[in-house]
């Protein structure tokens, strides 16, 4: 049976790379997958969290999933302290896992800034509770955004050494499912850097309940160069900040590249911007306005929460049984 796992960590409210890297195809994929989806608050607290947002952000962030599309009678929705075998299995995990192999993972290296000594040991073990998070469902299938694939490897070697470790093929190796034009949106202040919740400048990203004046403000003083939009694709190539606002007009509007140049190509970069200021709206007020319908209910997402933990729950200490059966773990 095909199943895919996947989640976002409620630090911040998600923006349009969570939503165009991840959650839309989530939404698709649900008709295709037994799906389980999940609000890993575990992970968030690998940087400072005060308590009461986190609790906030737990909550939206399971509106936003269900504004998005996700239907919580077919999928799973729950978060992850709620299920205790995620820790525990990552415990066991990270005793199968070689440091070599972490300390090849940039996220962490980007993260942990200049201080690394100071960075949480939480931090450096992420991609190992992540690894549990997928397996402890033996999911088939990951549905991420571009900046998780080495994670998403890693979950595969640690998988597979196991599996040799016991002799049997118990973990399926999780395939990382990358799709659509946008699976790594950019910083609108930086074409370097991948939009980010944790990033310090809220102008850096769209968020899904930013209102109207607020994306609009947000797309006009995004960065761009003095160029005219270019007429062929490739053309966006050295053109960092450019390309990434083609690329979200293209992904918001479900058209390839070549498509949305083909519309704006000579046009100058402010006439560009008023089109995709109206198509962001376009998209994302109707998410924003069913988030704040569902947000004024906080009793009705607490039951939903609680029902997806029950299942989520029953899968995991099934497999997690399993697993300590299999390496010698006394259950009395
Ligand atoms: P943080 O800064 O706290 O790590 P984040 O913005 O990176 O937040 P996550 O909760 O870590 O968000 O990731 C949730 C999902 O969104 C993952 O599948 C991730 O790959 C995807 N994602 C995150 N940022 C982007 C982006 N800029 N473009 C496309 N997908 C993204
Ligand atoms: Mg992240």
């Amino acid at each position: 049976m095909n199943r895919i796992f996947s989640g976002m960590q409620p630090t911040r409210q998600l923006h349009l790379g969570n939503y165009l890297g991840a959650l839309r195809n989530w939404v698709s994929l649900q008709d295709q997958f037994e799906s389980i989806f999940c609000i890993v608050d575990l992970h968030a607290l690998t940087l400072p969290q005060d308590p009461a947002v986190l609790l906030g952000n737990t909550r939206e962030v399971t509106a936003a999933y269900i504004a998005a599309g996700i239907d919580p009678e077919r999928c799973v929705i729950f978060n992850q302290a709620a299920v205790a075998a995620h820790s525990e299995l990552a415990w066991i995990l990270s005793c199968h896992t070689p440091m070599g192999w972490l300390n090849r993972m940039t996220q962490f290296k980007e993260k942990a800034g200049k201080h690394r000594e100071n960075a949480a040991l939480g931090l450096y073990a992420y991609p190992v509770l992540m690894a549990a998070d997928i397996l402890v469902y033996k999911a088939t299938h990951v549905p991420v955004g571009e900046d998780q694939k080495q994670h998403l490897e890693l979950a595969r070697d640690i998988a597979g050494a196991f599996n040799r470790n016991y002799n049997q093929e118990f973990f399926p190796l999780p395939e990382p499912q990358i799709l659509g034009e946008a699976t790594r949106v950019m910083s609108l202040r930086d074409g370097t850097k991948k939009m980010s919740k944790s990033d310090e400048s809220d102008y850096s990203r769209i968020n899904l309940t930013d209102d109207a004046d607020t994306i609009a403000l947000k797309v006009r003083k995004a960065k761009t160069d003095p160029e005219p939009l270019p007429e062929k694709a490739e053309d966006l190539e050295k053109r960092p900040e450019a390309d990434n606002l083609v690329t979200i007009y293209s992904a918001l509007a479900d058209i390839s590249k070549q498509d949305a140049l083909d519309q704006f190509a000579g046009q100058q970069f402010s006439g560009f911007k008023g089109a995709l200021v109206d198509l962001a709206v376009a998209k994302l007020a109707p998410i924003s306005t069913e988030m704040n319908r569902l947000m004024s209910d906080v009793g009705e997402i607490d039951r939903i929460l609680r029902i997806g933990a029950d299942k989520a729950n029953a899968i995991a200490a099934a497999n997690l049984a399993d697993i300590k059966d299999i390496i010698g773990l006394l259950r009395p």
